[in-house]
């Protein structure tokens, strides 16, 4: 077996970790790219939302390169992601690609036994010791959570910094460092040495940056080519930005979610304005504008695939919370022909606004 994850942020990674670990082949995919796209939607329906395009663009870009099993990540309510990998499988096998899909779903919805079967077909085919195997596991976690946390601490940094872009460069330097190491104790060190240098970048306190709060449908959030780029197109603009979903964050909301004791600060938080649920993380969007407007943020950005139907909800939702908590919000759609000049000045007029609020100290 040859083991390959699709493109997604931090969690290739984890990934990559956790393969390292447990010592079996595996293909990372490489930043995603136009061409990427392109392939993804030569093949795949015209009518289903870019993640899934992007998705079968990196998988068959890794099955060129000698992958023959995918691990990915299963349903996530009534939208269609649960149709993923199910017409994934079919696409591929119409296109002759002999590629296996491990699924990890969450145990309500598969069953505990089904989600250990399914952990088991991945470590089964590893060679190491059951403490190794754990330990591996152990490692990939933690590698996420260190990533995810220096991710976070840059993107608000990056509003305060004294030097600027300094923020940025750390980050991109320091994901170049841990993809090149193959040892998950490696890969651990050099991401504290990189939380170092990132508490040691020089500040100016008395700043008033604008904040930006992301939210939006999951794989925009976590995928930077997904959402063009916007963490670092707001740091190279001083600005801070916060997002809630990150695939450390995900993969706790799934740990908890059978006890019923995932999300519920954010249940609490979109009670009033979306009590149902309509799949994808509509809810996590509303909830985290919500939160950040009573944690200081000037403003947020929802992004969210073309005809994403979770989160066209959410953004009817968000108009209500912009008028009742007076949290302004800009919501950008976007499909493989969403162009970046347009893209960059929406935000650009959203930010100036903020900004002129921010000096007036209006309401909205
Ligand atoms: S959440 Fe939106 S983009 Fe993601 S699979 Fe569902 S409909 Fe598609």
């Amino acid at each position: 077996m040859v083991i390959t994850v699709p493109r997604f942020g931090t969690a290739c990674l984890a990934a990559k970790v956790l393969f390292d670990g447990l010592r079996i082949p595996y293909v990372i995919p490489e930043k995603l790219n136009n061409e990427t796209i392109k392939a993804g939607c030569l093949v795949s329906p015209e009518e289903i939302c870019l993640p899934f395009k992007a998705m079968m663009g990196s998988i068959l870009e890794c099955s060129e390169k000698g992958a023959d099993t995918v691990l990915i990540t299963g349903s996530c309510g009534p939208c269609r992601f649960g149709e993923y990998p199910e017409l994934s499988q079919k696409l591929l096998k119409s296109l002759k690609k002999d590629v296996g899909m491990i699924v990890i779903d969450s145990p309500s919805a598969i069953g505990a036994r089904e989600l250990l079967r399914r952990i088991r077909a991945l470590t089964g085919q590893s060679g190491r010791s059951g403490f190794a195997k754990v330990r591996a596991l152990a490692d990939s976690l933690r590698a996420l959570s260190l990533a995810d946390g220096i991710a976070a601490g840059a993107r608000i940094a990056a509003g305060y910094e004294i030097e600027k872009g300094a923020a940025k460069k750390l980050l991109r330097e320091c994901e170049k460092e841990v993809f090149r190491l193959t040892e998950g104790a490696a890969v651990i060190k050099a991401l504290k040495s990189c939380r170092r240098k990132l508490r040691a970048i020089k500040t100016d306190p008395s700043k008033d940056p604008v904040k930006i709060a992301l939210a939006g449908e999951i794989y925009s959030m976590i995928e930077p080519f997904a959402n063009l780029y916007i963490e670092e197109k707001l740091m190279d603009r001083g600005v801070c930005s916060k997002r809630l979903i990150t695939p450390g964050w995900w993969l706790k909301d799934l740990a908890l979610k059978p006890l019923g004791l995932n999300s519920l600060k954010i249940k609490r938080a979109c009670g009033k304005y979306l009590p149902s649920r309509v799949g994808g993380h509509a809810k996590e969007t509303v909830a985290h504008a919500v939160i950040s407007r009573k944690e200081g943020f000037d403003g947020v950005i929802q992004i969210y695939p073309l005809g994403c139907m979770p989160e066209i909800i959410a953004k009817s939702v968000l108009s209500a919370v912009q008028e009742e908590e007076g949290m302004p919000v800009l919501s950008l759609a976007i499909d493989e022909m969403t162009g970046e000049a347009g893209y960059e000045t929406r935000i650009d007029a959203f930010l100036d606004m903020l900004e002129a609020k921010k000096k007036r100290g209006a309401g909205f």
